[in-house]
């Protein structure tokens, strides 16, 4: 009989241990590294026979060298904050990507930027859309949090703001590339070959721009003091018009922060996105399920946003440093580093 009793001990208490260590419950209350930080450069198909070897060493250096600016920061001691606007900005002073310089053409043959940031530890956030003259839109997000009584500024408005918050206007001609000029001639081309064959069931944005390469950039960082900041920046999608307005500045969907769960930037076909509020329901999931990190951005991407038919991916970071890529396009240019300096540069799916 006792030895019974002893055996059914043991058999509770292995029971509750095993709960207790499961790898998923780990990942979710140990805290695994002091500071993080996560980056992507928009996702697509993006083909390794696509990219020279030129272009693919110019886009992991470009990678590298912001996500070194923000890590040292974090290193420093610095807040998340200044960590994602600091990274941001070397990824929109950067032709290679869909943001600031080198931000994709609308219809009209302008460029319209749109850029959010929110701040884990308050849950403030600031968001811009549709601007044409600030050099910085990411920067314009955040003065939009801490200088007004609002999250969200559009158009001219945005643009006063920022003239008058002493910010950085620059001559809209500053955002022009080639490169992105011939790809709006390109798609506009093919717009009119879809209308030519009467296909009505081409929408807007037809196939092709299903498999383009987006660009946009994001960035999640944890800082010593534990708090979460998530920021986005974009050119949004080439021949965008009607002032259309994608994910990156929505709040919940291109971007999300918040201290008890995790930090999110999207980038992909942005009206997927919004319909599926993917930054927040990573968000949520992992308060309400109680979920990982890992098996929140899997179920949101590769479950909820693929079945809907959206493409693209996240960047997500959580509260104890675990970080996750997940998408569900050919490519995602993406890096990341940690407190032990651990750098990962990556671009096609592996
Ligand atoms: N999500 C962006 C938009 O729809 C595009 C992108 O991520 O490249 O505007």
């Amino acid at each position: 009989m006792k030895s019974f009793f002893i055996t059914l001990l043991l058999l509770i208490s292995f029971g509750c241990k095993k709960e207790i260590t499961s790898p998923e419950e780990k990942t979710a209350t140990t805290k695994k590294h002091e500071f993080a930080i996560i980056i992507h450069g928009g996702a697509g198909t993006i083909l390794k026979k696509n990219l020279s070897d030129e272009k693919e060493a110019a886009y992991k250096a470009k990678l590298e060298e912001a996500i070194k600016v923000g890590h040292t920061i974090l290193k420093n001691g610095g807040t998340s904050q200044e960590a994602v606007i600091k990274t941001i900005q070397v990824m929109e002073e950067s032709p290679l990507f869909n943001a600031g310089k080198g931000a994709v053409f609308t219809h009209e043959e302008t460029n319209e930027l749109d850029a959010s940031f929110m701040d884990g530890k308050t849950l403030n956030a600031g968001a811009v859309a549709g601007v044409t003259n600030v050099k910085s839109p990411i920067e314009l997000a955040v003065k939009i949090m801490t200088d007004s009584d609002h999250v969200m500024l559009s158009g001219k408005g945005a643009s006063i703001f920022a003239e008058e918050k002493g910010l950085e206007i620059v001559d809209p001609s500053y955002f022009y590339t080639e490169r992105r000029f011939q790809s709006l001639q390109k798609i506009k081309n093919k717009n009119k070959t879809a209308l030519d064959h009467d296909d009505k069931k081409a929408s807007f944005y037809d196939a092709d721009i299903k498999n383009a390469k987006f660009g946009t950039v994001g960035c999640v960082a944890l800082d010593k003091s534990g708090n979460i900041a998530a920021g986005t920046s974009t050119g949004g999608m080439t021949n965008k018009r009607w002032g259309r307005i994608g994910d990156a500045p929505i709040i919940g969907s291109g971007t999300y922060a918040n201290n008890l769960t995790c930090g999110v930037s999207s980038t992909g076909w942005g009206e997927y996105f919004i319909r599926s509020q993917v930054a927040y329901d990573i968000s949520a999931q992992m308060e309400y399920q109680n979920k990982s990190l890992k098996e929140a951005t899997t179920d949101v991407i590769q479950n909820k946003l693929t079945k809907l038919g959206g493409t693209g991916g996240v960047i997500a970071l959580d509260k104890n440093g675990n970080m996750s890529f997940e998408f569900n396009t050919a490519g995602m240019y993406r890096a990341s580093m940690n407190d032990e300096d651990q750098l990962i540069v990556k671009i096609y799916k592996e």
